[in-house]
């Protein structure tokens, strides 16, 4: 069986850190949604030029664009295999992504969540400073920063009601050093896969 994972959470929970580790143990394809999408930005493609304005304003881009993005990337991979953090951000795009993928015998193994509260991470970010920044990025100012919260506290509840009612949700306490978390995630995807 293929091992075919999610990482969400919070802008600045960590998930790409996270994800980059759980790909490197289990030998997955890790695969970012908002790095998938700034690569088609630099490329200067018509999917990048339509996603753009959203993303500079720290808004999701449009469901059938990311999905358009992922779907294409995951072919490369015979849709097997893989984390992706940054997606699903909204039930549509867990429904549609759950049945994309069964209908490709190759369903979601687990959608992993760091929990992490608004003021844990701004605490963090003032910790870390400009550091926490990652730099080819635009769209981490103040309001985009706060723009990105506002959108996943409105949605989170019913990604996860989803994807529970499947028995394939796991929240993993994400305020917490890298290596316990990573720890965590590997018990959890032991007891799974
Ligand atoms: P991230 O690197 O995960 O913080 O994503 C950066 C930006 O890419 C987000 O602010 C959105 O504009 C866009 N993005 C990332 N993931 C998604 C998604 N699942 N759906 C729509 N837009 C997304």
């Amino acid at each position: 069986m293929s091992l075919n994972l999610f990482i969400i959470g919070p802008s600045g929970c960590g998930k790409t850190t996270q994800a980059k580790l759980i790909a490197e143990k289990y030998n997955l394809t890790h695969i970012s949604m908002g790095q998938l999408l700034r690569d088609e930005m630099a490329a200067k493609s018509g999917y990048g030029l339509e996603a753009k304005g959203y993303i500079d304003n720290g808004k999701l881009v449009p469901d059938d664009l990311a999905f358009d993005v992922l779907i294409n990337k995951l072919k490369t991979i015979n849709f097997a295999n893989f984390i992706i953090d940054g997606f699903p951000r909204v039930l549509n795009q867990g429904r549609i992504i759950e049945f994309y993928l069964r209908k490709n015998n190759s369903p979601i193994t687990a959608v992993i969540h760091l929990t992490l509260s608004f003021e844990q991470i701004s605490a963090r970010r003032a910790k870390a400073g400009t550091e926490f920044q990652d730099k080819d990025r635009t769209d981490n100012n103040p309001q985009e920063i706060a723009n990105r919260q506002a959108f996943y506290d409105d949605n989170i509840d019913s990604v996860r009601e989803y994807f529970e009612s499947k028995g394939k949700f796991i929240d993993i306490d994400g305020n917490r050093p890298i290596e316990p978390i990573f720890e965590d995630i590997v018990k959890e995807i032991e007891k799974i896969k």
